[in-house]
């Protein structure tokens, strides 16, 4: 064996030696310990601990982003909501390559059709539908399927006389969809105004990242606009910023915290305590229940004098 052999036999050992060290990716999501990259406490976690903390570092309170079905759950309570159906159109409708396939894969990493997700719930004893975005599902990014999510939300939000809640994250428009992609900010936004028309309540909460085209159309458009802390609501990405002005930017840009204080929000609520304040806002502005959190309605101004009660 001359010393190329020996090489290249000791690197295949070195390989399957960290192939062996390392876990794949089905046997990470299958064992019961997830990783934190938040903060200096990095490392193991027991997914069973960041469950019970709302998928919240328990060091730091970095917000970690959730699938649609664990933002139910998590504002909700499990089972304390019913998922609606919609619409599905064709996929791929411009047969952009690659799309049919990056479509398959993000079916499968999430179990989601799309990236969005709606449900009827209540909160309190107010009837409400919900919309959630999954940022792992093509980047939360706005397509046909999940404009058709959205307008199917609006119809029963207006059938039922619901306020609705929209927990957005996601990039931006969906690229391979080209103009249909497009399309969704205007198909959005003409849905919010015809709830508006039938005096319903439009809350958004604006979860990390929210961003591109849905920050310039629905995401933006909310009788208030909530978010989480911490998280990242911008139109274009800090990079760009970045190397466009070619200066630093200042630290915790485009971060919630940074936006409220620029007047682009109205609220920042920890996830713990989304449901009781979403509670809250609700009966102020349904006029619901004179027994409100006045430290809230001191907190913002809400003013809603057009708002019908919901049924
Ligand atoms: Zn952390």
């Amino acid at each position: 064996m001359n010393w190329l052999s020996r090489v290249i036999k000791i690197g295949e050992k070195i390989k399957k030696n960290l192939k062996k060290k390392f876990p794949t990716k089905s046997e990470q999501q299958a064992s019961s310990w997830a990783s934190l990259e938040c903060c200096i406490h990095k490392g193991p976690i027991q997914k069973e601990i960041l469950e019970k903390n709302l998928h919240v570092c328990p060091h730091c309170n970095a917000h970690k982003r959730v699938s649609c079905i664990q933002r139910f759950d998590y504002f909700f309570g499990k089972d304390n909501y019913e998922i609606l159906d919609y619409p599905q159109p064709q996929p791929d409708p411009i047969e952009f390559p690659g799309y049919k396939d990056k479509l398959k894969e993000a079916i499968k990493k999430t179990g989601q059709k799309s990236a969005f997700m709606i449900c009827a719930g209540k909160v309190n004893d107010i009837n409400v539908t919900a919309i959630a975005s999954n940022f792992s599902f093509v980047g939360g990014s706005l397509g046909q399927h999940e404009t058709e999510c959205f307008l199917t939300a609006i119809q029963h939000a207006i059938t039922n006389r619901n306020p609705i809640i929209n927990f957005t994250s996601g990039g931006g428009i969906r690229v391979q969809e080209n103009i249909i992609g497009l399309s969704g900010m205007a198909r959005t936004t003409l849905a919010i105004n015809e709830l508006k028309n039938n005096n319903l309540i439009y809350l958004n909460v604006l979860c990390d990242p929210t961003a591109g085209g849905q920050a310039a159309s629905y995401a933006m458009l909310g009788d208030l606009n909530i978010a989480e802390p911490g998280a990242t609501v911008a139109f274009a990405g800090a990079r760009v910023i970045k190397s466009t002005i070619k200066e630093e930017l200042p630290v915790g840009f485009q971060k919630s915290e940074s936006v409220l204080e620029s007047g682009f929000i109205d609220l920042i609520v920890e996830r713990s305590k989304l449901y009781e304040k979403i509670g809250s806002l609700l009966s102020i502005l349904l006029k619901k229940n004179s027994d409100i959190n006045t430290e809230l309605s001191d907190e913002i101004k809400v003013e809603s004098p057009n708002i019908k009660e919901a049924s």
